[in-house]
């Protein structure tokens, strides 16, 4: 089955209009053919959207909506893109090249993420404070007004979402730039928005440049707050302009994540694990496990099962259901893997599988590249620090505890962790020394809308998800309220 490409136009400000921008070409990086080109926002279209966007959140049929009538709008929305979720997840695999497998699991995960944030928005309580003095004191949330969304092309139905349903949630107006090379996905979310009667003008999709639309977003001065995905070097940028206008922002960055594998633990279990935490989105994952640790006990037979194991994985068509590893979203991003596998070889590394494109039909023309596998380079050396995000992983054996929590931890990034053993106190020890976002211990990549997530240091800063990700778009207020009567003190001089 396939469906139709948006018509191109732009969601500028709750109204479709034809983009007066520069061109974006949509790709099917799998069989190297186009899929649209549509003209992305401009100057104008930017500055348009954030106007109209200014009205709709000052106006009070939105800002002082009670929280369970808000809510109604994002359960629409989950609705919406539930019923939609086999025409979404086609269009998401046709503008990234991911299986339709993975595909069809981000369209839930992006239905999930409004319908989660519509019920913690519900049930979100204020908080009454201890009295001090004859008055109430109490801590309220409000919006902070205008959040410029800005996001990558690896995830994203779900990265759009997992910023949208919060903003929106606490009473915000969402403008969200999309990455250039999957702008499709985004614009038919915006459909589902427009058709969960969102007041108009709330919501705008504006493909276009990160250095263009992008930057004009964030140094916008009536932009309140910006949450972006990306690489660290763009996040890096954007946080200046942050800090110059003092604005909140939250990065979740890039990683270059360990997973550790223990003498003791269930071999096969890990094996699945490793492979399905670095080679599952083609590597194009910001917490593949990128980085693996196997004990020196252990290291010979283990890494040799697991090369065996990489060596079965069905390297595939995106919409051949058997199919394990897809095409890489493009061919230049497949070319700069492919940069870096080079680069590997230069530093020493020994290519115990992959480290090529595989040849034959249905291969020629896609952006395809083998799951690798790399050993024999140094923690300290380029290939082991720096962030692929491709299906390569490099492996490393280590001694002890104390060994392995060092090397882990000596890396710029800090935004996941895969342990693997049957001694669960040992990975809690080890939970806790590892710089990251998140621990995964005898599983990996498993995700939950309600449990926070984020990086440290080149990963990034702040949380999504959780409770305390609408927080994250919303302003405290502190009230203190003299209920009392009492006369204050100075009113007591004569
Ligand atoms: P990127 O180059 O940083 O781009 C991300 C987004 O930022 C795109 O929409 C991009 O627009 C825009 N952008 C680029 N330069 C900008 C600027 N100067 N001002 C404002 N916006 C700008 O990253 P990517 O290559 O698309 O994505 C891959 C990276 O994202 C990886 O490092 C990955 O680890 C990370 N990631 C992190 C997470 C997480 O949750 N921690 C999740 C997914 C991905 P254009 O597309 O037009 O350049």
């Amino acid at each position: 089955m396939t469906f139709p490409f948006p018509d191109g136009r732009l969601f500028i400000g709750g109204e479709w209009e034809t983009g007066r921008g520069a061109e974006i070409t949509s790709v099917f990086a799998a069989e190297g053919v186009e899929n649209m080109t549509l003209a992305g926002a401009s100057r104008e279209d930017v500055l348009s959207a954030i106007d109209r966007a200014r009205t709709a959140q000052a106006d009070p049929a939105w800002r002082n909506l009670k929280p369970h009538e808000r809510a109604t709008y994002l359960y629409r929305i989950a609705e919406g893109i539930s019923a939609n979720s086999e025409r979404l997840s086609w269009l998401q695999s046709r503008d990234t090249s991911k299986s339709r497998a993975e595909a069809r699991a981000l369209v839930a995960s992006a239905a999930a993420t409004f319908r989660y944030f519509g019920a913690v928005l519900e049930t979100s309580d204020e908080l009454l404070t201890a009295p001090r003095g004859d008055y109430l004191t109490c801590s309220v949330h409000d919006p902070i007004g205008l959040v410029a969304a800005i996001t990558p092309w690896n995830s994203p139905i779900a990265s759009d979402a997992q910023k949208a349903a919060p903003a929106l949630a606490a009473g915000n107006a969402v403008l969200l730039k999309p990455a250039s090379w999957s702008p499709i996905i985004s614009l038919e979310l915006a459909r589902i928005v427009e058709e969960a009667g969102l007041p108009k003008g709330l919501y705008s999709v504006l493909p276009g440049s990160g250095r263009e639309v992008g930057n004009l977003l964030v140094e916008h001065p009536d932009i309140g707050k910006v949450s972006f995905t990306g690489g660290t070097s763009t996040g890096r940028h954007l946080a200046h302009v942050a800090a110059e206008k003092l604005m909140p922002i939250s990065l979740e960055l890039g990683g270059k994540s360990p997973t550790i594998v223990f003498d003791d633990c269930d071999e096969d279990q890990a094996i699945a694990g490793i492979l399905f935490g670095i080679f599952s989105s083609t590597g194009q994952s910001c917490i593949a496990g990128s980085r693996l640790f196997v004990q020196r006990s252990i290291y010979d037979r283990f890494v040799a099962r697991l090369v065996e194991a990489t060596e079965a994985l069905k390297v595939g068509h995106p919409f051949d259901a058997a199919t394990q590893v897809s095409s890489m979203v493009h061919a230049d991003h497949r070319d700069t893997v492919e940069a870096y596998v080079r680069a590997a070889r230069d530093e020493g590394g020994e290519i115990l599988t992959g480290g090529a494109r595989p040849q034959g039909a249905g291969y020629d023309d896609g952006a395809y590249y083998m799951p690798t596998i790399i050993a024999g380079l140094a923690n300290t050396d380029r290939t082991c620090r720096e962030e692929i995000f491709g299906p390569v992983l490099v492996v490393m054996p280590f001694d002890d505890e104390a060994d392995v929590i060092a090397m882990s931890n000596d890396n710029d990034y800090g935004l996941a962790c895969g342990l693997w053993s049957r001694d669960h106190a040992k990975c809690w020890r080890l939970a806790r020394a590892i710089r990251a976002g998140t621990v995964w211990i005898n599983t990996y990549k498993q995700f939950s809308i309600s449990t926070p997530f984020g990086g440290d240091g080149a990963s990034g800063m702040g949380r999504e998800k959780g409770r305390a990700g609408l927080r994250a778009y919303q302003r405290q207020k502190s009230i203190y309220d003299d209920h009392s009567g009492q006369p204050l003190p100075w009113a007591r001089w004569p």
